[in-house]
Formats: C-alpha cells, structure tokens, sequence
C-alpha cells in the first residue's frame, strides 16, 4: 500500500473525497465537527508538501440537483477556520465559473466543491462525470472511510482516471491497517465481543470472525435469540424467531471451529422497557414470562471482564444491553472498561459500530483503545469480510 507519507505532491492539483457529512444546528452552523476534523492530517499533509487541493464530500440525501439543505457553505465556512486559509467555493454544481476556479487554483489553495450528491451521475458512478472532474487534477486522494462501501464516482469510479497517482489517505490508511490487523493477524487468546440488538445484522461479522478468534462473547438483545434457540425461557426478551437455526447452526459452527462460546448467563431482567421498571437479577435462560433481559447481569459482567483482560486481541461492536438507558448500562460499560484495561496492559483493542463507539467516548476511555473505527457501514461491511469498492479502486 503506497502511503501519501512517501509521496510529495508539490505543484499538483489534487482531487480529495472527504467525508464531511456533519450535522448542523438551527442557525445553520455545523453543530458537530469531528469529521472535518479528521480530514486535517491529509488535507495539512498536502498542503504543506505545496499541492492545490479541490475537495469533494456528500451530504445527506439529496433527491437529485441542487437542494439548499444540503449545501456545503456551512462546511467550507467551517474547515477555513481550521485551515487558516479560505477555501473557495460557490453554492453551484460545476458551473463554467466553478470550472474556472478549478482550473485557476494555485499552490496552497484550497477548494471545496458543491455537495458531490448534487452532481448527476454521482452516486451511479458516472464516468462522464469521473472523466471531467478528473480533468482538473493530476491525483486522486480518497480519505473518505465512512463512503468506501459505495461505488460512486467520487469513491471509487475516479481512482480508474489515476491509475499511477491514487492513494489512501492517513484516515482510509489508519481504518484498513488496523482492520486488516484485525482480519489478518492473530494474537491468542483473541476475543470478539459482539453485541446490539439484532442477530440478522450481526451474523455475517459473526460467521467472517469465527475462523479466526479463540472467543466469542455474544451480548445484548442478540443473546437471547441464542439462548431460546438452546431452549432457554427468555420471557418478553427480544429475539429473532426465524434466526432460531441460524443461531443453532452458528453454534455448531463455533464448536467445530473449537471457539469458546460466552453468552450471558444472567441478565437485568425488566417488567418494562423503561429505565426506570422493576429489575430483577435472574438466570439468563429462566427469564419470567412478561420480563424482558435488557442487560448483562453481574456474574455474566464478571466472567466477561476476566476473559477479555487475558486477552490478546479484542475486536468489539455492539452494545451488551440498552446502555442509552442508564440502569442497563453497566455490561456495556464494564466491557468498555475491560477492553481498555486489556489494551493498556498490551493487547490490540479495535472498537466498531456507532454503539460501541459512544459507549467508550460516553467512559472517556478511546484513548486507551488501539483503534476507534470512524466508519459505520463501511466497517461493518470490512468485518463481514467484503470488498469496499473505494479500497479496493486504490489498492488495485
Ligand atoms: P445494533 O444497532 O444492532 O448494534 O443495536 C444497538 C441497539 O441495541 C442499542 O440501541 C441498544 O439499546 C439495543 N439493545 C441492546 N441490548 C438490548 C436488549 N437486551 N433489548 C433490547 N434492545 C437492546
């Protein structure tokens, strides 16, 4: 993998797909930065080095053409603060006057295009449009993690037009190193922890991890289709009554691989789903009919902890319980201190999933993580083992 670490880009016009898809308040203003943020390595490192940059990032949904909602403005108003510099743009989609702009942009200079989903053709990965944004750069950046399952134009179509000048970015390279260290390589013992509400979104990162982990801790509201399918009483719990086989089938398929199978085998149990029911602490697979198992219960929490502090490698996605809710919060949070502890005694800690993701940042604990995935879809689609068509655009 060619890193932009080794590669000067001075006196180059670079095209570079960020991710800048950020919410924004009343006034209009972008409420919540951590994106744009995250792009400022690459966009520093190619600055410095003395290319002209012209940036290119989606935002929400637009139906086709031009919605002022969905405008950029706020964003380049945004990212000049962060750049010191003011980065040009215009509301428009690639008017003769943007065109101009483009194909006057200096060294240094920094331009942010109109919303890429405005453009026609963008998200059927157009190659009229690949070919005339490709026409103003001399190289392509993709640095746009969270849009690499995607095959748009500004994804992946315009790596065709660089076929010696495309590249990661630091944020696409620190996402697939470390997802490929946790794919790839193996450490024993290597826990996966997964955990959230459904089995059917799961069982794809379940059955790609299965060959390749010593452990696997299944947690949260998927539990319990696992626990039924083993004949266990769940009372009003949620589960998956189509997945029963699916659940027994991946039971099996752990044995024969020789994983260790943890699931919970006592829960908060509630008479309602509300932080502030009735609780009772009871046996995982003995759950009273009318109460629901919203968390990990404290013997289960212990035995979690204690496996995942002798681990090696830990990969976790998914909440243990309704951690948004403060009373069941507690095996999602001890799991989050746990994985921690591991990583600072040594072991590779990699976090997924927006869930699991908020629970760390909500313990203040990232920082004692080895990796932080910033990508939902995208991530998720990596651990079920597929190709991301933005990777794959550069790395082929
Ligand atoms: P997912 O998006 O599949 O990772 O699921 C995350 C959601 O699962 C969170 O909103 C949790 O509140 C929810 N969840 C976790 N455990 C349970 C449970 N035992 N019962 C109901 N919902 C749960």
């Amino acid at each position: 993998m060619k890193s932009i670490k080794e590669v000067s880009f001075k006196g180059k016009k670079v095209l570079v797909r960020v991710d800048f898809n950020v919410p924004f308040n009343d006034q209009g203003k972008v409420s919540d930065d951590t994106r744009i943020v995250a792009a400022l390595p690459t966009l520093k490192k190619l600055i410095n080095d003395g290319a002209a940059l012209i940036l290119m990032s989606h935002l929400g949904r637009p139906k086709g053409g031009f919605e002022p909602k969905y405008s950029l403005a706020p964003v380049a108003e945004n990212l000049s603060q962060h750049l010191g510099v003011k980065v040009g743009f215009e509301a428009e989609v690639l008017t003769e006057k943007v065109q101009n702009q483009l194909r006057n942009l200096k060294a240094g200079e920094v331009y942010l295009l109109e919303n890429v989903r405005f453009f026609e053709g963008e998200t059927k990965g157009d190659e009229a449009l690949a070919k005339t944004l490709a026409s103003f750069a001399d190289a392509y950046v993709n640095d746009a993690f969270g849009s690499a399952h995607r095959r748009h134009t500004s994804t992946a179509v315009l790596a065709d037009y660089f076929p010696n000048d495309k590249y990661l970015g630091y944020l696409m390279e620190y996402e697939v190193v470390n997802l490929e260290r946790a794919l790839k390589t193996r450490e024993n013992p290597y826990t996966a922890v997964i955990g959230g509400a459904k089995v059917s979104s799961k069982i794809d990162i379940i059955r790609n991890l299965i060959p390749k982990v010593d452990n696997m801790i299944i947690g949260g509201g998927m539990s319990f289709t696992f626990i039924k399918a083993m004949g266990g009483a769940i009372g009003s719990s949620l589960y998956e009554e189509d997945k029963l086989d699916l659940a027994r089938e991946i039971i099996n398929e752990m044995m024969r691989a020789g994983v260790n199978l943890y699931l919970p085998f006592d829960v908060v149990a509630a008479d309602k789903f509300d932080n502030a029911a009735q609780t009772q602490i009871v046996s995982a697979d003995a759950i009273p009919e009318g109460w629901m198992g919203l968390d990990n219960g404290p013997k289960s929490t212990a035995k979690f902890a204690q496996v995942l502090m002798s681990s090696r490698m830990i990969l976790w996605n998914g909440p243990m319980g309704v951690f948004e809710m403060d009373n069941f919060a507690q095996g999602t949070k001890a799991v989050a201190i746990a994985v921690a502890a591991a990583g600072v005694g040594g072991a590779f800690t990699a976090i997924g999933g927006g869930d699991s993701v908020a629970a760390i940042n909500k313990y203040n604990l990232a920082s004692m993580m080895s990796y932080v995935s910033t990508g939902g879809g995208a991530m998720l689609e990596y651990l079920e083992g597929k190709t991301l068509p933005g990777i794959e655009a550069i790395l082929n």
